[in-house]
């Protein structure tokens, strides 16, 4: 029997390990993986530096570091606006720097348990109390292979998109959104040889990245990696009529003279799918916690969730071990987990996915004029991509250049966002401090959501994404 199960060995379920061990629990973490592949990824991904220093742990240096970036340029659907924004960037290997997180774990006392794929939980009394596993390398030509029933306290699904725990708990036990295929995004993204300069490739000097909007109610990034590399990405609307991730990425590399035909990687990792939207609405139960993805704790305005992750696992770490000593693993006991991160990040997060919302709503011309007067401007842009809360300075010059212009929809679709935002904002920063107060707290979270979808003409499908892979086969 052990205190903490973490499904999962992402940066959520990663650090949610070392710092429940720390906290003196008895902690296993099991993953479907090799320990080798333990934070496997394409290329480089990009995060903010600031959660190394507020976790305490050393920046990526020496192999696990391509570069450091203190500047984003976003670009209009149109191509001709341009904003820059102060944001600083860590261009990071995620084995690299997820293989040293593994190392904290051990260090602390975790158990590992590697190629085992948690199968769903164990359930008793209204309590998750165990998991399901199969071992993977037991396994025959038709996927039959040992399985076994682990036991512990507190079961953390940090299991990324798929949610394998979260997904399989019945709504007496969780509190769960429906999946919306407009909440997710596709991810892909090439490692294209640089061949020579384009207004569209930021110039060997530039110290930072370029976003473009305007894909498909997502958006395409290009970043420089060493030896004249450039990773170019693209995080695509998972609704009807999209193309897949592919295509666009390929076009735009294609339309642009800098980049060359020579591509040293490509692909999506796994999982593919990007869980672009503000929390779940509840992340503590009985005898569970969810962490990282699984938990949809994504950054929504551009879809990062490794910095995230390791964040909600400091703050789930600890409020298990507490939960543990106490020998009260109940939803109340759990429920500070809650509470602290809705308080917290979750509330900037949440009303970033008003922002997002919009911008997924509204047509490319719209983007452009937001871009082209400064209502998406540098210091918008600087608050939704290092976690600030958003602020819309300029509400008074809004009003009175859209009523001489006469974009006066659109005006009143930004206005309502922004109190949507806000009210988002505050709703999560009032978080009720025990499961008593969730069923209201919750009916009046959807209202807002379903309120400002309706607004904006935002249509959304519910989607199965346990069989979602075939489909986007790249
Ligand atoms: C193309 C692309 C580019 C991205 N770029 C960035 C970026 O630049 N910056 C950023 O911050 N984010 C980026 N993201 C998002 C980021 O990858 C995720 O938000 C992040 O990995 C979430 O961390 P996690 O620990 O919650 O889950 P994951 O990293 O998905 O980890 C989940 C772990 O659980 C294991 N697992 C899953 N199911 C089971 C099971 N049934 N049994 C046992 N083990 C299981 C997996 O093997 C894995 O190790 C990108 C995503 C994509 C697709």
């Amino acid at each position: 029997m052990y205190d903490v199960i973490v499904v999962g060995g992402g940066s959520a379920g990663l650090w949610t390990a070392k710092t429940a061990a720390e906290n003196g629990c008895k902690v296993l973490l099991v993953d479907k993986r090799a320990a080798d592949d333990i934070g496997k990824k394409i290329s480089y991904d990009s995060t903010p530096p600031y959660v190394f220093e507020q976790l305490g742990i050393p920046l990526p240096s020496g192999k696990e570091l391509d570069d450091t970036g203190d500047v984003l340029t976003l670009v209009s659907p149109n191509k001709k606006h341009r904003v820059e924004a102060p944001v600083p960037n860590v261009l990071f290997s995620r084995r690299l720097v997820g293989q040293r997180l593994a190392g904290y774990a051990a260090d602390a006392g975790v158990k590992f348990m590697y190629r085992a794929q948690v199968l769903g939980p164990v359930i008793e009394d209204g309590y998750v109390v165990g998991v399901r596993v199969k071992h993977l390398d037991s396994c025959d030509a038709d996927g039959r292979g040992d399985e076994e029933e682990l036991r512990a306290r507190v079961v953390v699904d940090a299991s990324g998109f798929y949610a394998v725990i979260r997904r399989n708990l019945p709504r007496e036990i969780l509190v769960q959104d429906p999946q919306y295929g407009e909440d997710v995004v596709l991810g892909y993204r090439e490692v294209r040889r640089i061949v020579g300069e384009s207004s569209d490739c930021p110039p060997p000097e530039y110290r930072g990245y370029y976003d473009y909007l305007g894909y498909h109610g997502g958006y395409l990034w290009i970043v420089r990696e060493e030896n004249n590399w450039a990773n170019i990405g693209i995080g695509v609307q998972d609704c009807p009529g999209n193309p897949g991730p592919v295509k666009p990425v390929q076009d735009f590399a294609a339309d642009n003279p800098a980049i060359g035909p020579e591509c040293m990687a490509r692909g999506s990792g796994d999982p593919m799918y990007i869980p672009l939207r503000s929390c779940q609405p509840q992340l503590a139960a009985n005898g569970f916690m969810a962490v990282g993805d699984a938990a949809c704790q994504v950054r929504p305005s551009t879809g990062y969730g490794w910095h995230t992750g390791l964040l909600a696992g400091d703050i789930a770490g600890e409020v298990a071990a507490r939960a543990v000593k106490k020998q009260d693993v109940s939803r109340e006991a759990l429920w500070e987990y809650d509470v602290q991160w809705k308080r917290g990040l979750g509330a900037i997060l949440a009303s970033f996915d008003a922002i997002r919302i919009m911008c997924q709503s509204i047509s490319n011309d719209e983007l452009d004029i937001l871009l082209a007067r400064g209502i998406l401007g540098s210091e918008q842009i600087e608050a939704l991509w290092n976690d600030k809360p958003f602020e819309v300075g300029a509400g008074k010059q809004i009003s009175s250049f859209f009523s001489a212009i006469g974009h006066a929809g659109l005006l009143l679709k930004v206005k309502f966002v922004i109190d949507s935002a806000d009210r988002l904002y505050k709703l999560f920063s009032e978080a009720p401090d025990s499961p008593e107060g969730l069923e209201r707290w919750n009916s009046e979270r959807t209202g807002i959501f379903t309120e400002l979808r309706s607004k904006l003409g935002a249509t959304v499908h519910e989607k199965d994404y346990l069989g979602g892979m075939e489909k986007h086969e790249l």
